[in-house]
């Protein structure tokens, strides 16, 4: 039937005229009417999704985000991160613990891995140790540490120091003794600046100067005693 074909090719060509009008909800102007003649009820800005993060609307320029802004975004990725870090530690509380350990027997099976890690916690260190509420952290942290464990510290350094060859040993010992040197005439130093602080020093350090000259008095008194009894000794 020719009619009903004329009919609808003359529906599909006609162009619906736009409407414009202010969305009821926000007051802004939107199409009401497309051109297509889809109608829509509420302004673009209405119709998008509300923000996952802070509940406000996000902005039609943001496309099919569910986020209203960059800081948004950030923290819904911050969350959902949290969220599945905390499940994975509900799920298993010692993964941190196995991790580390994995990636230790790793690291000591390959000296280049190890290197590269040493190199980069050295420089994590250095970077750190800038930060003043860091070094506070630290300094509570080893303290607490030490009054915890100092035994098994003590230990694991001695077997650490007599696993040493003696070039180590001698080169360790030189640029302790230097460092130690810097730090006692970086403390003398502020000392000087504090009349009675200084002169309390310098007391300490006369008794302990002569504390010193007594004992090595008496070690050679006792070295001779002993080379004289030795002599008496192999005389009978
Ligand atoms: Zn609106
Ligand atoms: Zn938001």
């Amino acid at each position: 039937m020719p009619s009903v074909y004329i009919g609808q090719a003359v529906k599909m060509g006609i162009k619906n005229k736009p409407i414009i009008r202010p969305c009821p909800q926000c007051g802004r102007n939107y199409q009401y009417r497309r051109a297509s003649g889809r109608t829509f009820e509420l302004c673009e800005y209405c119709r998008n999704l509300d923000c996952v993060v802070c509940g406000k609307k996000v902005p039609p320029e943001r496309g099919r985000k569910n986020t209203c802004c960059a800081e948004c975004e950030k923290l819904k990725i911050h969350n959902i991160q949290n969220a599945h870090y905390a499940k994975r530690i509900a799920e298993n509380p010692e993964i941190n613990i196995c991790n580390h350990a994995k990636a230790r027997e790793n690291r000591k099976a390959d000296p280049e891995r190890m290197r590269e890690h040493l190199e980069a916690q050295r420089e994590r260190h250095y970077r750190r140790m800038q930060d003043p509420t860091y070094q506070a952290i630290r300094k509570t942290y080893q303290a607490n540490r030490w009054k915890n464990k100092k035994y098994e510290i003590q230990a694991q350094r001695r077997e650490f120091w007599d696993s040493l060859s003696d070039i180590e040993k001698a080169e360790r010992l030189e640029r302790n003794q230097a460092i130690q040197r810097k730090h006692k005439a970086k403390k003398r130093e502020q000392l000087k600046l504090d009349p009675q602080k200084w002169a309390e020093y310098q007391e300490y350090q006369r008794t302990k100067q002569r504390e010193h000259r007594q004992r090595k008095a008496l070690n050679e008194l006792m070295t001779g005693t002993k080379e004289l009894l030795n002599v008496t000794n192999k005389d009978k």
